[in-house]
């Protein structure tokens, strides 16, 4: 039976990467993955055309992974956004930079990335065993053995487990190298979504689906206290709110409705003006245009499709001419365009998520190698350890810097 210098489980973007580079060290390598493709969750990421990464230097990427941020420091480092982009770039894939700094491939396809992987780990040198799937490891001799669902198995002196989360199971990430690596020893943090979207207890939103609001604020309090506050675009969903400012800011409040906390979400559907320029601005609609009726005057404030549902919220008659609107309504309409509530009753489950938070617990991992500091020869990579980034590229590039570290770290060990 052969034995490989290192076998990397799952051929996501960190463990494609990681046998990428152990390829490239010239060590004899094998990727193992369920799928009959590497980057099957690659595909989607990005709506479709890939966010691989951001310009926004090493500090920021660091701030963006929270808690967890300091651990993946020498990883950003070791393999950057800016080597990334070098890396796609010198293999003929061309990356453009757009709004807040993501980085995209100017193919917009995400399917260009995963091509260009397939290249390169075809020139590594690294084989790769599709349709295979871990079901368990264990290390026997300094040997580790891959236990294979079907009753094959791979041995190899290192591993380096990059099985993903367990958010979008249909992808293949349905978590089982957290529970193989809980076997050996590890900690697993327990799992929460993140970049999830939020289920509300008002159904008016359903009137909305599929409308986005771009550029408002958007503020969560509970029991009377701000918990987090951004401005971006929001989109209504059959269910609540998603789009990306919401998926942003929800993982700081899963946590809350989980613990069945209440959570109070306010959207200010006109954060450039303060309450005195809006009311000056709606007092000067309003006698301009008196003979129109209330649903006109709010059509030149809100997008058309949510006019119906703003007036009917506030409790109010849309065929009311502007000039016999009262003082009252007045101040109910100002106050609703600055603060329009929503109740939060939770959050999608996790598969939902587009990241899973939690994982192997980082207090286990050398962060200059992802090597496991409890079973010699084993190291991680991408998801599967705890931290999650908001959107932005931040993930993906997590995903590669510690599959590049993994790789690196696994062929000198
Ligand atoms: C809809 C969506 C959009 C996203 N958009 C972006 C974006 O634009 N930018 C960004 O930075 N991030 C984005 N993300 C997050 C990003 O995709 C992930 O952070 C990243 O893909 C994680 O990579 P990974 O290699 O660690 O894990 P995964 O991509 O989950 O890969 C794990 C691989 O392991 C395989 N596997 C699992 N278990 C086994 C087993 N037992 N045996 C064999 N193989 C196994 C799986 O089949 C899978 O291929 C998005 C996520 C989603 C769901």
């Amino acid at each position: 039976m052969d034995i490989y210098d290192i076998a990397v489980i799952g051929g996501g973007a960190a463990g494609t990467m990681a046998a990428i580079r152990a390829g490239q060290l010239n060590k004899n390598t094998i990727l193992i993955e369920r799928n009959a493709s590497i980057g099957v969750k690659i595909l989607m990421t990005g709506a479709g055309r890939c966010n691989i990464t951001n310009i926004a230097p090493i500090d920021v990427f660091v701030e963006k992974f929270g808690r967890q941020g300091e651990f993946l420091r020498s990883a950003f480092y070791k393999f950057s956004n800016t080597a990334l982009i070098d890396f796609f770039e010198s293999n003929g894939l061309k990356l453009k930079s757009e709004r807040q700094g993501r980085v995209f491939p100017s193919t917009d396809k995400a399917s260009s990335v995963v091509e260009t992987l397939k290249k390169c780990i075809k020139e590594s040198g690294a084989g790769i065993l599709y349709k295979m799937e871990l079901a368990g490891v264990k290390k026997k001799d300094g040997l580790f053995e891959a236990l294979l669902n079907g009753g094959g198995k791979i041995s190899a002196k290192r591993i380096i487990l990059a099985t993903g989360g367990v958010s979008y199971p249909a992808t293949g990430s349905k978590g089982e190298g957290l529970y193989i690596a809980k076997k050996l020893g590890h900690t697993v943090i327990p799992l929460k979504a993140a970049l999830v979207p939020l289920r509300t207890k008002e159904t008016w939103v359903k009137q909305l689906q599929g409308v986005s609001l771009d550029n408002i604020r958007i503020t969560f309090l509970s029991e009377g206290k701000k918990i987090i506050s951004g401005i971006g675009e929001l989109m209504f969903t059959h269910f609540g709110v998603s789009g990306p400012l919401v998926l942003d800011l929800s993982g700081n409040i899963v946590a809350l409705t989980s613990a069945h906390k209440e959570v109070k979400l306010f959207i200010d559907l006109k954060p450039g003006l303060d309450a005195a320029k809006l009311e000056t601005r709606l007092l000067n609609d309003l006698s301009e245009k008196g003979s129109s009726q209330l649903s006109t005057i709010m059509e030149g404030l809100l997008p058309k499709k949510m006019v119906p549902v703003f007036i009917r919220v506030a409790g109010l008659n849309p065929v009311r001419k502007a000039s016999q609107i009262t003082q009252a309504e007045r101040q109910l309409i100002l106050k609703l365009l600055k603060a329009l509530p929503l109740t939060i009753e939770g959050a999608l489950s996790i598969e939902k998520g587009m990241v899973t938070n939690g994982g192997i617990s980082t207090k286990e991992i050398n962060p200059r190698t992802m090597g496991s500091k409890i079973i010699s020869g084993l190291y991680f990579a991408g998801e599967i350890i705890d931290g999650a980034a908001p959107s932005g590229g931040y993930n993906l590039q997590q995903a590669f810097s510690t599959g590049f570290l993994a790789g690196e770290a696994a062929a000198n060990a």
